[in-house]
């Protein structure tokens, strides 16, 4: 659901003469399927930081090596780099999601949220990649240096965005790029990928909130069909998603950067929203991301898992239904689990 904001800049020239020049555009506005659910504002953001007790410690989770033993001819394969980034090999496509290899999600070098661990894999340690899938312009999934250097290996290579985003990457000089609103679609070999909508918001600064999208991709491939939630609370959005395209066999759902949740809850699922999440899908199985890499919120690092194997516990689900691997590990995809 979109709508039209004039957007007037005030070019104050020739102050000693005393006039003002104003331009004028008019910037599309994006919102959620329920629109009440908006961006919190800064005075909201002001209460956490006055309300908000001791920041969780810095720690690493375990990283593993176990990537090294994929070969150019290994497919239907997934790696959890980091945070939201996923290497995933279909059989048809081969893609990364929401990449971010750079030490900070920042739009500087030397301040905002540093990395608690390496990515898993190194950008020259990556097969060659067909594709890139952005879910929104957040810092932490939209990382110009990261899609800089990726192109650069990979020339070729499409970049699929949300709409709005397209013109930041081109002012960087990236090729290929695309950009969706919800349910368009594009095909990638014989991958048809589609935009989703979810429950977020976007913005890289102080101006620009909500003038480009945010959603999910849902790939449906020759044998697999795969859908990554990207950044999102909990809404109806998924029941629609399957409804309209069907169960996904693979999910990638964010069970990270959920407290505290009077502030969190509209724009982060908790891990118990996160398995909602996976049921609304009726996935075959989930696959966790979008914590241990950078701390963005206030629950403590190694929390998210540990909630996630108690919630599946309580709803009498299989612990193998929804795991939460280890940056690093391969996590073969099958059309059937
Ligand atoms: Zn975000
Ligand atoms: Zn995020």
């Amino acid at each position: 659901m979109t709508h039209i904001k004039k957007i007037c800049l005030l070019a104050v020239t020739g102050l000693l003469a005393g006039f003002v020049i104003t331009s004028c555009s008019n910037q599309e506005i994006f919102s959620n399927t329920n629109p009440s659910v908006v961006p919190k504002d800064l005075s909201d953001v002001f209460k956490w930081r006055m309300t908000k007790d001791a920041s969780p410690k810095r720690e690493a989770i375990t990283i593993a090596e176990d990537w090294r033993s994929l070969t150019p001819d290994s497919s239907h394969y997934a790696v959890w780099v980091g945070h939201a980034t996923y290497l995933i090999n279909t059989g048809d496509v081969t893609l990364l999601t929401d990449p971010i290899f750079s030490k900070r999600a920042s739009p500087v070098g030397w301040a905002g949220p540093e990395r608690l661990i390496p990515p898993a894999m190194t950008l020259s340690q990556l097969p060659p990649i067909d594709a890139v899938v952005v879910s929104h312009n957040h810092y932490d999934h939209l990382d110009l240096p990261s899609l800089i250097a990726l192109q650069k290996a990979n020339p070729d290579m499409v970049f699929l965005m949300p709409q709005g985003d397209k013109a930041l990457l081109e002012s960087k000089g990236l090729n290929n790029v695309s950009e969706f609103r919800w349910w368009e679609t594009q095909k990638v070999n014989e991958t048809t990928f589609t935009f989703t909508p979810v429950q977020h918001w976007s913005g890289r600064g102080i101006t620009g909130r909500n003038t480009s999208l945010w959603g999910g991709w849902f790939l449906t491939g020759p044998d697999l069909s795969i859908y990554h939630a990207g950044d999102t609370g909990y809404s109806k959005d998924f029941l629609t998603t399957k409804a309209r395209l069907g169960k996904p066999d693979v999910a990638f759902i964010p069970i990270g950067a959920y407290k505290p949740r009077w502030f969190m809850r509209n724009q982060h699922a908790d891990p118990a929203e996160a398995v909602q999440i996976a049921l609304d899908l009726e996935t075959k199985k989930a696959f966790g991301m979008h914590w241990g890499t950078f701390i963005l919120t206030d629950e403590n690092i190694s929390e998210p898992p540990v909630m996630l194997a108690e919630e599946l516990v309580k709803r009498d689900l299989e612990p193998r239904f929804f795991t939460a691997p280890k940056p690093g590990e391969v996590l073969t995809l099958k059309p059937k689990f």
